[in-house]
Order: C-alpha cells, then sequence, then structure tokens
C-alpha cells in the first residue's frame, strides 16, 4: 500500500500552483506539479507512487475534465479542483469515483484539502464491515471506502458481522443496515457495545425505513451516527471523516498520556494502570537504571544521551517474550512479568549482556553503557515489589554495576 505523501498536482495557473503547493508541503506533502494534461499523462505512464492526484477540471489541452478520466483509468484516486459549482458536473464527477471535489471559489474551500488528504493517509490503517443483506449496497458501500484507502470486510446480517469481527485483528469501522435476517442493526450496535465503547469502534446506522423511532433506537443502541438511504455520497464521507478524525484524536491523547515520548515505551503511568488492571498473584519486577549515564551525558551532550535513551529503549522493547518494559523515569526503566519467572530471569540477564556489548553510533562516535538490574518476584503489592527490586538495584550498583541482583 502507498505509505509516501506524494501528491500529484495538476493546474496550469502559475499562482494557483504556488499556492496549492505551499498549502501542501506546510501539511508535510510532496507536491508534483504539471501544468497540462499531455506532460500529466507521460508522468503518470512512468506508473509513479502517489497518495492522490489533484486535478483542476479544465485545462488548455483538456478543457472538460478529460484528464480526470485518464489518471482514474490508471488506477490513482483524484480529488478535483473546479471554478464550477454547476451540480450536474459535481455529480457527473463523483459518479466517475473521484475521492472529492474542491470548489476554488475561496481560500476556506482550499483549507479543505490538506486535511481531506491526511484522512486518505490515516485511512490506510482504518478497517470498516460493512452490514448489509443487499449485496448491492454492500458493494457499493465498500467501493466507497475502498476509494479511501479504508480495508473493507463485509457481511450479510449480524450474526455474519460478530464472526468477522471475531476473526478481525481489529475494526474501527462499522456501517450497518438494520432489517437483516438472524440479527439486526440495532441488535448488532447493542452487541457490539458490549466489548467496545464508541471511541474503539465507530458505528453508523443505516436504513431505508421511514420509521422516525430507528434514528433514536440506532443512537441509543450506541451508534455513533445515523443514515437514511438512498444517502448523498458528499454527507456519507463528512460523516465519516469526522467520526475517523474523532476516532485519531483519542487515540493520539491516549499516545500522549500513556506513551514516553522520547523512547516510545509505555511510561510510568501507563505501567500503574496496567498492573492494577492485571491483578495476578505471583509476579516479578525487574529495576533497570543505567550505569553513570551522567558521564553519558557530560562525554556526548544531552543529545548523546537522549539517543543512547532511546537505542536502549528500542532494544528494551524487543527484550521480552511476554512481560511488559516502561520508562520509569529519567535514565530508569521498570519491567513487569505476570507469567514464566525463569524465562523472565533470563531475558533480563540477556538483556543487560547485549546492552553491554551495543554500541550505539552517535555524531561519529561511538557511545557504550551498561546497566544495573534489581529483580523482585513473589505475591507482594506492586509498590511492595517495586521496593524491593530497589533494594537489589542498590546492591547490584554496589556490586561494581553491570549485574543482575534476583
Ligand atoms: P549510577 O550508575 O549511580 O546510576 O550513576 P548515574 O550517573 O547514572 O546516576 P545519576 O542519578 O547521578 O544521574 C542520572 C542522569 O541521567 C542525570 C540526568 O541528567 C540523566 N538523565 C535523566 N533523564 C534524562 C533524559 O531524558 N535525557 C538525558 N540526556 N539525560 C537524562
Ligand atoms: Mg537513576
Ligand atoms: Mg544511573
Amino acid at each position: 500500500m502507498v505509505m509516501n505523501r506524494k501528491v500529484l498536482v495538476v493546474d496550469d495557473s502559475p499562482t494557483f500552483q504556488n499556492y496549492v503547493s505551499a498549502l501542501l508541503e506546510d501539511a508535510g506533502f510532496e507536491p508534483i506539479i504539471f501544468s497540462n494534461k499531455t506532460d500529466t499523462l507521460a508522468f503518470i505512464d512512468t506508473k509513479p507512487s502517489l497518495i492522490c492526484a489533484v486535478l483542476d477540471y479544465c485545462l488548455p489541452d483538456a478543457p472538460k475534465g478529460e484528464v480526470i478520466d485518464e489518471v482514474l483509468e490508471a488506477g490513482y484516486r483524484a480529488i478535483v479542483l473546479t471554478g464550477n459549482a454547476d451540480k450536474t458536473i459535481r455529480d457527473e464527477l463523483l459518479k466517475k469515483g473521484i475521492v472529492d471535489y474542491i470548489l476554488k471559489d475561496s481560500s476556506v474551500s482550499l483549507a479543505f484539502l490538506a486535511p481531506l488528504l491526511n484522512r486518505l493517509v490515516n485511512n490506510i490503517d482504518k478497517i470498516a464491515l460493512v452490514v448489509d443483506d443487499s449485496p448491492a449496497i454492500t458493494q457499493y458501500l465498500a467501493e466507497l471506502l475502498e476509494r479511501q484507502y479504508l480495508t473493507v470486510h463485509t457481511a450479510s446480517n449480524g450474526i455474519e458481522a460478530l464472526e468477522v469481527i471475531n476473526n478481525c485483528w481489529k475494526i474501527d469501522l462499522v456501517i450497518t443496515d438494520n432489517d437483516m435476517p438472524l440479527m439486526n442493526g440495532v441488535e448488532l450496535t447493542q452487541h457490539l457495545r458490549m466489548e467496545w465503547d464508541r471511541e474503539q469502534v465507530a458505528i453508523i446506522g443505516l436504513s431505508a425505513s421511514t420509521n422516525p423511532d430507528l434514528t433514536p433506537q440506532f443512537l441509543k443502541a450506541g451508534a455513533n451516527d445515523y443514515l437514511n438511504k438512498p444517502f448523498n455520497q458528499e454527507e456519507f464521507y463528512c460523516r465519516i471523516h469526522s467520526l475517523l478524525d474523532r476516532q485519531d484524536a483519542n487515540e493520539q491523547l491516549y499516545f500522549l498520556t500513556n506513551r514516553d515520548e522520547l523512547t516510545g515505551l509505555w511510561n510510568r503511568r501507563y505501567f500503574f494502570n496496567f498492573a492494577a488492571e492485571n491483578p495476578v498473584n505471583f509476579k516479578s519486577i525487574a529495576m533497570i537504571d543505567i550505569d553513570h549515564f551522567k558521564q553519558v551525558n557530560d562525554e556526548f551532550g544531552h543529545g548523546g544521551g537522549d539517543h543512547a535513551l532511546k537505542t536502549i529503549g528500542q532494544i528494551l522493547n524487543t527484550a521480552f517474550s511476554t512481560a511488559l518494559p516502561a520508562r520509569f523515569g529519567g535514565e530508569e526503566f521498570v519491567v513487569l512479568c505476570t507469567s514464566d519467572i525463569d524465562v523472565f530471569n533470563a531475558e533480563v540477564e540477556a538483556l543487560r549482556d547485549q546492552l553491554e556489548k551495543t554500541s550505539i553510533s552517535y555524531n561519529g562516535k561511538t557511545i557504550h553503557v551498561t546497566v544495573s538490574v534489581g529483580v523482585a518476584s513473589g505475591e507482594q503489592s506492586v509498590p511492595q515489589l517495586l521496593k524491593c527490586a530497589d533494594d537489589n538495584l542498590y546492591k547490584a550498583k554496589s556490586n561494581g554495576r553491570n549485574n543482575v541482583v534476583y
């Protein structure tokens, strides 16, 4: 799947080219600019990898949107820029299978472009489930979503939908009809809400029914939104985008709250929450402290110290088969093991050994670090075990550092 941020921009006005280029670059995209159909097609022939093409409807050598057909034909996503607000032309464009159109009437309309492209990029990681007993509608919905890079699964009733979800590693969005055999959409929504909340799985109810009670039924069952069939394609996309944007914002907030920014490891807050939410009788905790880390900062600067912390974070992230590593603070890390203690003890020693042998390159120099580790195991509470592990860490430091005390 396309993971770059290249965007083809075709417009014959140099002023407009500059304006859109700046807009896209500011948003972290790489615009590739052409002014006419001939050059655009020659470029497309090279089969470039692109997120999307942003195409002017009217070009000197393609006055009636001809370049759009060619770009779509070649399998690319397209957003059309048009100065023409004529409804027939817009409907015709949407029917051709463009992602969306943007009116060139004001900077306000154009401000829609970068968020739309960002949405497309983020959709690459999104998985949707379309549930409808009409194969034609299922296919139409799947096409609309796939056009915006979502991965789509389908089911023809609520029971089948639950099976698909159980066999899928995640589902971000469910779009469900109501009237279906075996289990209807409202019942499906209720089932899904028993396990996932509105931020984890967004649900949109969909129905051709004229029953005005259906909207509140869906919403009260936990659906995030509701749409009548037939629906307007632009409205469909707007509603999906607002749900997925919100989902992403929540995910970002979760990571900002629970991840350590420098190393990418879980932070102290996550560590304690995890321990509280996964209570087990017997567990093991390792406290890891980098030896003489102040000297690393003194010799290589704070940037060198940060780089070493990041590298150690990466190593820690893959060092344990089941245990949970986290950055406890400063140059201290903590690992919680709730399963096989013998395996864990061996992994702790292997980690110490690996770090001792690791050369960290920084600005043409090499940083070497070692760690001292205190491990404590038992049926005590997490704070009690942390205290024992810390005592053992102190002993490891007194033993001359670069060793593990169990
Ligand atoms: P010991 O072997 O006794 O643990 O010695 P040490 O120098 O590692 O211990 P000390 O607690 O004296 O110093 C820890 C140092 O870690 C001091 C602090 O500046 C540095 N440090 C803590 N957090 C960070 C960070 O995020 N980045 C960098 N670069 N340094 C950090
Ligand atoms: Mg310390
Ligand atoms: Mg230290």
